[in-house]
């Protein structure tokens, strides 16, 4: 007789706000394919005030992780009985794993850019990094670049907010071997000529401003350079078109998007997905 077993699997993102992210449409298109029909990903609004219920229901419902999104990602680490040493460092947790009532924090995003830059045949140790931006996809970034044995990082923002860059600056310098700098950024900016990668860590060339390009000097950029931008959506940024125009070597934000939700679901499942299907559904979902 076939087993009766119709149990759900519940896994999701919290944030807010979180109707446009299209966590979901990649998970369930990967859980699909995987085969795991009762697997479910759930795109769920929580206000900031709310996060202690929402934790205690994902405990409530045994929901075998959650996403955390903005405003939660700092927040959410409090109600955590264990969390990574480089989401320590980073000082955010996006996603978390229930084991039984216990809950582990990971932060995937640093991990998802090092997996998208390792898949185009990047190795990072010993290289010189300019990474521009320094709010939260950056601090994860820098901090995993460190630990990955990057040579030299240089983090460029805008000076209104000189405080986040001294900031993470401080992390990197205390916690890891980086050679690391902070550089204001003035007007349009000149890629040094031993620079080896370029991260655009702003939200610039995001949905639905797609036309726009980081301030960079375009043409300081050399063919001996990797461009690598965090934007996912588009899936593939004016940045990212004009890198490919030029014929300079480069990934989409997308990559790192996809990578780090592969990640997310094999630390639930313990099962690896796959990551083109999981790419044509979010380029689907984004058409
Ligand atoms: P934050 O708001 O924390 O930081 C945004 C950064 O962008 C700040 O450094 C900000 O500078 C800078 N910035 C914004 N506008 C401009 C501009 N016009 N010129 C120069 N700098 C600018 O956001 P996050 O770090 O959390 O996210 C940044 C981007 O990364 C988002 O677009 C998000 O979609 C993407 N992301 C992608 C992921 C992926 O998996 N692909 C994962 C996580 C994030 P300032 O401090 O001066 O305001």
């Amino acid at each position: 007789m076939k087993e009766q077993n119709y149990l759900d699997h519940l896994v999701g993102v919290f944030g807010q706000p979180v109707a446009e992210n299209p966590g979901v449409v990649i998970q369930d298109a990967a859980f699909q394919a995987m085969g795991l029909e009762r697997w479910h990903f759930l795109t769920l609004d929580v206000d900031k005030d709310q996060l202690e219920n929402a934790i205690n229901g994902l405990k409530a419902f045994k929901m075998r992780g959650i996403n955390c999104t903005i405003p939660h990602k700092i927040e959410v680490m409090k109600y955590l009985d264990e969390i990574s040493e480089s989401a320590k460092l980073i000082g955010a947790v996006n996603m978390i794993v229930n084991d039984n009532g216990r809950l582990f924090g990971e932060n995937t995003d640093g991990k998802g850019f090092m997996m998208s830059l390792a898949s185009n045949g990047v190795d990072v140790k010993g290289k010189r990094v300019m990474v521009f931006g320094a709010g939260g996809a950056s601090r994860a970034i820098c901090v995993e670049l460190a630990l990955a044995g990057a040579g030299h990082l240089t983090i460029v923002n805008r000076p209104e907010d000189r405080a986040l860059g001294d900031s993470l600056l401080e992390i990197l310098r205390k916690n890891t071997k980086v050679e690391a700098d902070y550089c204001d950024w003035v007007g349009k900016f000149p890629i040094p000529a031993d620079t080896d990668i370029v991260v655009n860590a702003t939200s610039v060339g995001l949905y639905p401003n797609v036309d726009a390009i980081p301030n960079f000097d375009l043409d300081t950029i050399t063919k001996d350079m990797f461009v690598q931008d965090v934007i996912p959506n588009p899936t593939e940024t004016a940045l990212i078109r004009e890198m490919r125009r030029r014929g300079i070597p480069c990934a989409s934000g997308a990559g790192m998007l996809i990578n780090q939700a592969a990640l997310n679901i094999e630390m639930w499942t313990g099962m690896k997905p796959d990551k083109d299907v999981m790419y044509r559904a979010l380029e689907e979902a984004l058409a």
